[in-house]
């Protein structure tokens, strides 16, 4: 790693609390940490220095839900009958998908798309993976994919009792002993995740909460999606999705509560409450035809709401746009959200759902450097200031990605990975997707 890494003359856009945002912006980040951020010519040089000229400057935007091996599925052509809702969306097409997967299957897909997360801009992702025919080892296999091309990644086990009781139990044995072996690892931390109200008993449910807080690491789980899991709860229970997770206690400030669609306005308040975060996927829930989760809402309430991709489209700035429009649409309302309030849930807030925020999602001191340049030279309008945040919105996109930066070290530079070949990536990746389709077809 380069030692002292210098970035200067752009236009760094912190995404701190306060929105700092300096015009003729330098960084200075040694041993991976953020040591100097300001504006004007930095004192001093450094091993290696990084002109940012006609570039923006942001952290690395952090994808605060996704499912890694969904990137094997881009493009597949099933042979099955079209589903016409989530349930069977789930039954036709994910549940076979988790079925075939395999250890070489979650190492793959890491490596793949953590790749095409860093070249979109995003240095941290929160995953969780699903394969009821390939739980041990599948957590190493995917942190070693992950840290091949130098991203950091929150990892799980989703834990289910779909198909029987011992693999949601064999799951959580596989978390345990994954968190265990992964004490201070720069780029990896661990996760429990349950896969949906709907699919696991009371006991596993209070299992995995008291696990979470013996380990001290943050609990997700897919929260009314589809009308599926609110549906299932009120005829098991007579609660709703929410009102169930409450009683079990999985409610908390370490806990990050998926997609949230189909939740009323004493869920919200429940979730306020208890301090549990948001991951919201719009453009997967739009691909699943699911609806709208009531964000607008949520964020009256205080709620943190993190973006995340649900497996589908890695490049976080078509998120964030999807995330700016769906919700106008929903309500009619053209001011409902805005720019920066979106910016803050693929940044800071996102962060702060799985307690990063002291490490990661904002540019500033004693913070990692994880830093993405854009390059901002075929902007048609004015880039400043003032307009930076409307861009970030309204004109970038993962392909103005130049260079990332992940604890200081340079994994994306000028457009390519550092480490492993994008050819050797593909390949890798193809050949997993092949088997895959096989198995499944
Ligand atoms: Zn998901």
């Amino acid at each position: 790693m380069v030692e002292d890494l210098l970035i200067k003359n752009g236009l760094v856009v912190t995404a701190d609390d306060k929105g700092t945002i300096y015009e003729n912006g330098y960084i200075r980040a040694t041993d991976g940490k953020i040591t100097e951020i300001g504006s004007n010519e930095p004192r001093g040089s450094a091993d290696a220095t990084i002109d940012a000229s006609g570039c923006v400057v942001i952290p690395g935007l952090i994808t605060a839900h996704t499912h890694l091996y969904g990137i094997l599925l881009r493009g597949a052509s099933l042979n099955i009958k079209p589903p016409t809702d989530f349930a069977q969306v789930l039954q036709r097409v994910w549940w076979p998908v988790d079925s075939a997967l395999t250890v070489g299957d979650a190492y793959a897909s890491a490596l793949s798309a953590s790749a095409d997360m860093l070249r979109n801009g995003s240095t941290l992702y929160a995953d969780t993976y699903s394969g009821p025919n390939s739980i041990e080892g599948s957590l190493e296999a995917i942190a070693k994919g992950t840290r091949e091309v130098g991203m950091r990644g929150i990892v799980a086990f989703e834990m289910t009792e779909r198909n029987n009781p011992e693999e949601a139990q064999r799951g959580l044995q596989e978390g345990i002993n994954f968190v265990n072996s992964i004490e201070n690892d720069e780029l990896i931390y661990g996760m429990m995740s349950l896969h949906a109200s709907f699919t696991v008993g009371d006991e596993i449910v209070k299992k995995v909460v008291e696990e979470a807080k013996n380990l001290d690491i943050p609990i997700t789980v897919h929260t009314s999606e589809g009308l599926v899991d609110l549906y299932h709860n009120l005829e098991a229970s007579g609660e709703r999705t929410v009102e169930r997770l409450d009683r079990l206690g999985v409610l908390g400030k370490k806990t990050v509560l998926a997609h949230c669609v189909h939740v009323n306005n004493h869920e919200m308040d429940l979730i306020a409450k208890s301090g549990s975060s948001v991951a919201h996927n719009p453009m997967s829930n739009m691909l699943n035809a699911v609806g709208v989760s009531p964000v607008p809402s949520m964020l009256e309430r205080k709620i943190t709401v993190g973006l995340g991709n649900d497996g589908w489209i890695y490049d976080p700035f078509e998120n964030m746009r999807c995330a700016l429009t769906i919700h106008r649409l929903a309500s009619g309302n053209p001011s409902v959200i805005g720019s920066e309030e979106i910016f803050k849930m693929a940044t800071l807030d996102g962060a702060r759902c799985y307690g990063l925020e002291k490490k990661v999602g904002s540019l500033e001191k004693n913070k990692f450097a994880d830093i993405v340049i854009l390059d901002g030279t075929k902007v048609p309008t004015p880039l400043t200031k003032e307009s930076v945040i409307g861009h970030l919105l309204n004109t970038f996109s993962g392909g103005n990605v130049r260079d990332v930066f992940v604890g200081g070290k340079c994994v994306v530079q000028n457009k390519q990975l550092t480490s492993v070949p994008d050819e050797q990536i593909a390949k890798i990746s193809r050949d997993a997707a092949k088997g895959l389709w096989s198995r499944l077809n």
